[in-house]
Formats: C-alpha cells, structure tokens, sequence
C-alpha cells in the first residue's frame, strides 16, 4: 500500500508514522533512517538531506524580519544542514540566487536558494556559519519527521514575533539571535 494519502485522508493520520500528505504534485519523496527528501512546490527541485547528526545539526523557528518576507507568512520554521550531508537529487539547475545583506538581523550575507518554476525557497545559505545549509522544514515530504527529528528546539528573534501568536511551548525562547 503506498504511504501518499488524500487531503481526506491526512485530517485522521497517525502522525507517528511516515506521513506523505498530497502537498506536492510530483508525490515521490521518501524517508528512511539515514535521510530524507525536501521537495518545491511544484516538485521540480528535490533534496535529500540526513535525518540524524552530525549531518542534521540543529531545527529552529525564526521570527525575524526577513522571515516574515521570505515566507510571505509570520515566521521561519527551519533545519541546518551540513554541506556534505546535503543532496541535490534534481532540479539543482533550476534553482535561482538572491542574496542580501541589508535586512539581515545579524552582520552576514544570507543567499537565498529559490525554484524558479514555483518560487519555493528550498535553503538559505549565509557568510556566518559557511558549509551549512539551512532547509525549510515545511518542503519536506514526510510530515511526521516534523513531529519528531525536525521539531524545533530553539525559537529565536522572538522580539519580532507577530503578538497574536504564542511563542512553541517548552523550547528555548531567545529574544534576539541565538547562534551568535
Ligand atoms: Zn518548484
Ligand atoms: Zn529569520
């Protein structure tokens, strides 16, 4: 039996299980005990990245300014990935670079890792911590990994943070940057 599932289907599934709800067209991702796949929107773009140290570092939520406007949302759900752990399975070709110093909430270039075709922001990359990636957590395919190796466990720039939302229950809260 496959493990993709209907919209229908997602609202009763049992989180604590592989997960692959229909939230990208192309429905190839996978995981297993080493890795992982992060896919666009549109699913021409598909990572594999690892699902335990020393590959997989650290997961985080970032309110900070340039969140807001990379997400078009209220915050930054994110994973660090070490570079030699990370792998461009296709569509590496079809990613476009912007990158920016100006707005960012500490002294660093980030460069910015978007597809092309649907304009999904697949990973940031940044002169303040070089030989990391760092992937979104809301492109990965198997929605229970964001229930369990994924969860964040550090919130930052929470000065920043939207005052209709609560901070993630029983994670560190860092006013400011934490990885400085
Ligand atoms: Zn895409
Ligand atoms: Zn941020």
């Amino acid at each position: 039996m496959s493990t993709h599932r209907t919209a229908a289907e997602a609202a009763a599934a049992d989180k604590s299980k592989p997960y692959f709800p229909l939230a990208s067209v192309t429905q190839d991702g996978y995981s297993n005990e080493e890795e992982a796949t992060a896919t666009c929107f549109c699913g021409t773009v598909q990572l594999a990245f690892p699902t335990k140290a020393p590959g997989l570092v650290d997961s985080f939520i970032c309110n900070c300014t340039d969140c807001h406007k990379l997400t078009a949302s209220m915050f930054g759900a994110n994973f660090v990935v070490n570079d030699d752990y990370l792998k461009h399975l296709r569509g590496e070709s079809n990613l476009t670079q912007w990158s920016n110093s100006t707005t960012i909430g500490t002294p660093n270039t980030m460069v910015n890792f978007f597809c092309k075709t649907c304009g999904s922001l697949l990973y940031r990359r940044g002169t303040g911590f070089p030989g990391h990636s760092i992937l979104r957590i809301g492109t990965v395919d198997d929605f229970h990994l964001m229930e369990t190796v994924l969860k964040p466990r550090v919130e930052q720039f929470t000065k920043d943070r939207v005052s209709w939302l609560k901070g993630v229950e029983g994670i560190l809260q860092v006013e400011g940057y934490h990885y400085g």
